[in-house]
């Protein structure tokens, strides 16, 4: 059970929620990070007093302390302050809810500092999870997903001591904000619409990604590197009502599945909490009400990004941090309204075809493939 907690990325929208569950279970918090968000960072530091507060730049870090006037608190910024709030001490917890690529890092220092990871940042463990586990594996870290899939595909391997004895991970997707709309439609979509998803209040990264179904994608090769699952095992349906959060099948024809209303702080508490559960501030979920639970496949042809991301898995290496560098720049340029929904596919696919793929990579290859695969989707984006 946690006691005392570091979160990074503390003012985002699983920050948040992160905080709330503190709220409910009484755990201290030793360190908090965001980007840039000074107003909703002093509000934090003078309700919960931690010991170290991160800004993403020293002129903001220089705001925050003369905000807070509080000696006790030490401000640092950028990348080193990310890094100590991942392996502080005194934390025995490290929630990871910043967004992207940047989050590998502070990750990997958590890993190396032992801690238990609430591991919110999926694109850490799909550009460089072969070592991230290996390392955990190494430190004794322990790594419990926040993303409700995972966790719903966690709970359901509580107990399982064989993964031999799995056949299949059904991961379920809502579809997000555009499911049922034709590619007709969708090329002149904007993000105002992409970022009405049907069920989850997120990031607008992460509701963009919902909206591409690279989120699903990207959820694919988490489930393969956490589970350490090769992809013929793993299989995606699309469920509009986000009730069942994941299944496994195992080989003797049994399901299991994990339910409940979305809310993430739900997820969150069982990565403070496992192996207990308590009592959450969450609803509970009446069958009764909840309506019917609609089954489908996805359609890949309208959402390239899926089909895409499942060929990264295939390919392995380095191919996963190329698809996810390409989407982070894509989905960023999306929503500054530069380019169109399909340019997000398409650049992936440009960055995919063009970057060579290393096998087994170090982490300096990772980096070097997403630097490489930025290049790519930036040019694609110039030329097209
Ligand atoms: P948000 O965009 O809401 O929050 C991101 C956090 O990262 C904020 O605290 C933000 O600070 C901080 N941040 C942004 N840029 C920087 C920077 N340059 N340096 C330091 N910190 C920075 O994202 P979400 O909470 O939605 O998602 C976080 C992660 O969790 C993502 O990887 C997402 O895929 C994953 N996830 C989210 C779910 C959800 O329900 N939201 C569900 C499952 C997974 P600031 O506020 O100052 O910008
Ligand atoms: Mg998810």
């Amino acid at each position: 059970m946690t006691k005392t907690i570091s979160i990074l990325g503390s003012t985002g929208s699983i920050g948040r929620q992160t905080l709330d569950v503190v709220d409910q279970l009484g755990v201290r918090v030793a360190a908090l990070t965001c980007g840039s968000n000074l107003e909703r960072m002093t509000e934090q530091c003078r309700k919960y007093r931690p010991q170290l507060a991160v800004m993403s730049t020293k002129e903001l870090a220089d705001r925050l302390q003369t905000a807070l006037q509080d000696p006790e608190i030490r401000v640092m910024w950028g990348k080193d302050g990310l890094l100590e709030a991942a392996a502080m001490p005194e934390a025995d917890t490290v929630i990871t809810a910043v967004v992207g690529m940047m989050g590998l890092e502070p990750t990997l220092a958590a890993v190396r500092a032992g801690k238990r990871i609430g591991l919110a940042n999926k694109e850490t463990l799909v550009c460089a999870g072969e070592l991230v586990m290996s390392e955990a594996d190494l430190y004794g870290a322990e790594i419990i997903p926040v993303d409700s899939e995972h966790s719903a595909i966690f709970q359901c391997l509580m107990g399982c001591g064989d993964r031999g004895e799995v056949k299949r991970l059904i991961l379920t997707a809502s579809g997000g904000a555009f499911y049922g709309k034709t590619m007709e439609e969708l090329r002149t979509a904007k993000k105002d619409e992409a970022l009405k998803h049907p069920n989850w209040k997120m990031g607008q990264k992460i509701t963009i990604d919902c909206a591409t179904m690279l989120n699903k994608g990207l959820e694919f090769i988490e489930a393969m590197r956490l589970y350490r699952m090769p992809p013929e095992k793993i299989s995606v349906v699309v469920h509009r009502q986000s009730i069942v959060h994941s299944l496994v099948e195992f080989k003797d024809g049994a399901v299991l599945a994990q339910l409940g209303v979305p809310d993430m702080r739900i997820p969150i508490q069982l990565a403070l909490t496992y192996p207990n559960r308590v009592e959450s501030p969450a609803d509970g979920l009446d069958l009764l009400t909840c309506g019917p639970l609609t089954f489908a496949a996805p359609d890949l042809e309208t959402f390239p990004c899926l089909k895409l991301a499942m060929d990264a898995a295939h390919t392995g290496g380095t191919a996963c941090a190329v698809l996810n560098g390409a989407n982070e720049e894509a989905v960023a340029a999306y929503l500054r309204d530069e380019i169109g929904f399909y340019d997000i596919s398409d650049s992936i696919a440009c960055a995919m075809s063009q970057v060579p793929v290393v096998q087994n990579p170090s982490l300096e290859q990772i980096l070097e493939a997403d630097r490489l695969a930025r290049q790519a989707a930036k040019q694609y984006f110039l030329k097209r």
